[in-house]
């Protein structure tokens, strides 16, 4: 188990998740410091968010896996009027990325991301807020740099 690195927010999450006896699994893993979902034991398919349910061949039997930590931008948008919970934020850019191995999530960017970034390398990380974990991503390369 590879701990993503860490980066210190303030104050509480503006929106803090729903955790349930199925996502329960996620959210420890992420405050222990990596990324989880869930992979199929029929057919082999990873995805995210975690699902009880397969939804390739609708087989009910998942296990937990390790996502990878890394990937590249697909795209992004930034968001100037958000919602109330996250006002102070703005305005603050959302990533499609696509992880090597093959999952597409969407998460909050950190740092600067423009157009020209997208195709480049994001990481993963752990956005450490005083009352829990969140995940977002930051650009690591451009695709210049790659
Ligand atoms: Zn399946």
């Amino acid at each position: 188990m590879n701990a993503l690195p860490e980066l210190r927010m303030p104050g509480p999450r503006p929106f803090p998740p729903r955790v349930s006896a199925f996502t329960r699994p996620f959210w420890d893993a992420l405050e222990a410091g990596t990324m989880r979902s869930t992979r199929c034991d029929a057919c082999g398919l990873l995805g995210f968010p975690p699902r009880n349910l397969c939804r390739a061949c609708w087989s009910r039997s998942v296990s937990w896996t390790e996502l990878a930590p890394a990937g590249v931008l697909y795209s992004f948008t930034r968001v100037h009027v958000a919602p109330a919970a996250f006002r102070a934020d703005a305005p603050y850019a959302i990533g499609l990325v696509d992880l090597d191995d093959g999952v597409r999530l969407m998460c909050r960017m950190v740092g600067a991301v423009e157009a020209a970034d997208i195709g480049g390398r994001i990481g993963l990380l752990v956005l450490r807020y005083e009352d829990g974990a969140l995940f977002g991503a930051r650009m690591t390369h451009s695709p210049q740099a790659t």
